[in-house]
């Protein structure tokens, strides 16, 4: 009998580009058929991935923002095949498990003041579906039904469910793709480089906060529910709001009765060198706090959405106390993700990660602040902990479209230069962005801007050419 199945393992490159094309959405999928050839990576180790034909590269993006303890590491691998072994799946509806309550506990210790209500979901998205679903349920309970609204932000970026696209505020993402418009109230850009000549940063940051308050008069506190805003818009492209915004904008919210939810997505799990940076690096105490990637540090899906005692007690203390908050995911706290997490929040802690992430942070940022002034075709370098981003500076008298076209060119050319001299960056239309995982050293920060910096050079000769 022949035996026809397909096997992984002795697969050639060219065929799985091909099947690649023909067969895999992936993720903003690209649906013509002059289909992107995907590098196939193959391994890992450390800060380096390897492709099928061998070659290093430096993982720029960490992952998608997710690889924090670095790649290759065993002891997570065991956690999560002992306990696969062990006990791979239990309903969350009607049992618990020791990893997943462990891992509660954990992330009650280290989130900021009474965050210690923990609610398991797959991966960012339903950390802020579930997060959103609960300000409705919260004020429906509270018989304030119509304090529904979502405040967030252009650039945002929350995910990618009909939910948290909806609160995502990236247009260029929304332009055929529909969502939720009547949820959602939108604040202007917060990004200090896009400030008018003349407006220094004290002036902005009260622009801004001005901005939610304006939106606040208009749509009217009683039909607001909540205010969602990551510390840094990460995906929109790093941005780094004015100092003084986010203690401002928490005190509007709080003086409004608008829930405060703090999308630590990416910067949660010693991004910026802390557990959580809302409290840490921006002194806000949030309602309620989203995360995932770093989490598990990207080995297995998990995300989670962190509640505070405060509203939770005030449902308990309601009298609806009964009412069940019925929302959850077949894989809520999934044992094997808990394990994975519970190894990765051990392995920062025992080596000192987020230590190490304040110690080599600055020379991050000063290597990423040169390239913005070396290079004429960088128009801002920015950053902050181990995120960084550099745009470029074109076209700004152009048509929209044909800014779009160029701005395209941009990203392209610097990832496919950085691609050859192994180096992978995260083109974001005019912009890259960098989230290395957590443990890279400054040695390798050098071998990685110095890499960026050749790359720089070929692209910057060639586009001003
Ligand atoms: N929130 C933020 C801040 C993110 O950056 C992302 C993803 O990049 C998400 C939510 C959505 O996470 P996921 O892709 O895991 O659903």
């Amino acid at each position: 009998m022949t035996n026809n199945r397909l096997r992984e393992g002795k697969l050639e490159i060219e065929t799985l580009q091909t099947w690649d094309k023909k067969h895999y959405l992936h993720p903003w999928a690209e649906l013509s058929d002059g289909k992107t050839d995907f590098g196939v990576l193959n391994k890992a180790k450390g800060i380096y991935l390897y492709d099928k034909k061998g070659k290093q590269y430096i993982d720029g993006p960490g992952g998608m923002w997710c690889i924090s303890v670095g790649y290759g590491r065993n002891e997570i691998a065991e956690a999560v095949s002992n306990q696969l072994n062990k006990l791979p799946y239990t309903s969350p509806w009607s049992s618990t498990t020791e990893p997943s309550t462990l891992l509660a506990k954990k992330i009650s210790d280290k989130t900021p003041g009474d965050l210690n209500n923990v609610f398991f979901s797959t991966c960012g998205s339903t950390a802020v579906d579930t997060a959103i679903r609960f300000v409705h349920f919260y004020f429906n309970i509270k018989k304030k039904p119509n304090k529904k609204v979502i405040i967030s932000r252009e650039k945002a970026y929350h995910g990618s469910t009909y939910l948290s696209a909806s609160v995502s505020g990236k247009e260029r993402d929304k332009r055929y793709l529909d969502t939720e418009e009547k949820l959602v109230k939108f604040l202007p850009d917060v990004n200090p480089y896009i400030r008018p000549d003349g407006t220094s940063t004290d002036e902005w940051c009260d622009r801004k906060v001005h901005d939610l308050q304006n939106c606040i008069n208009l749509v009217g506190a009683e039909n607001i529910g909540a205010f969602i805003a990551e510390p840094i818009l990460a995906s929109g492209g790093v941005i780094i709001p004015p100092s003084g915004y986010h203690q401002k904008t928490r005190e509007i919210c709080r003086e409004n009765e608008i829930l405060y939810i703090s999308d630590e997505v990416v910067t949660g799990f010693g991004r910026l060198g802390h557990w959580f940076s809302s409290k840490d690096v921006f002194g806000i105490q949030p309602d309620i706090i989203t995360c995932a990637k770093g989490l598990t540090s990207g080995y297995i899906p998990m995300g989670a959405t962190i509640i505070s005692d405060q509203l939770v007690n005030q449902i308990t203390d309601s009298d609806q106390k009964d009412v069940l908050f019925s929302n959850g995911y077949t894989y809520s706290g999934h044992p094997a993700a808990a394990a994975a997490a519970n190894k990765t929040m051990d392995i920062i802690e025992d080596e000192k990660i987020l230590e190490h992430v304040q110690e080599v942070s600055p020379h991050f940022q000063s290597r990423l602040s040169d390239l913005g002034k070396k290079f004429e075709i960088i128009g801002d370098a920015r950053g902050i902990g181990l995120l960084g981003c550099l745009e470029g500076d074109f076209g700004k008298d152009c048509s929209e479209t044909k800014k779009l076209s160029i701005d395209h060119e941009f990203g392209k050319k610097i990832d496919a230069a950085a691609e050859r001299r192994g180096l992978l960056v995260r083109p974001l239309i005019n912009m890259c962005v960098f989230s290395p995982p957590l443990i890279i050293s400054k040695k390798e920060i050098d071998i990685m801007f110095d890499i960026l910096e050749d790359s720089l050079y070929e692209v910057q000769n060639e586009m001003l050419k």
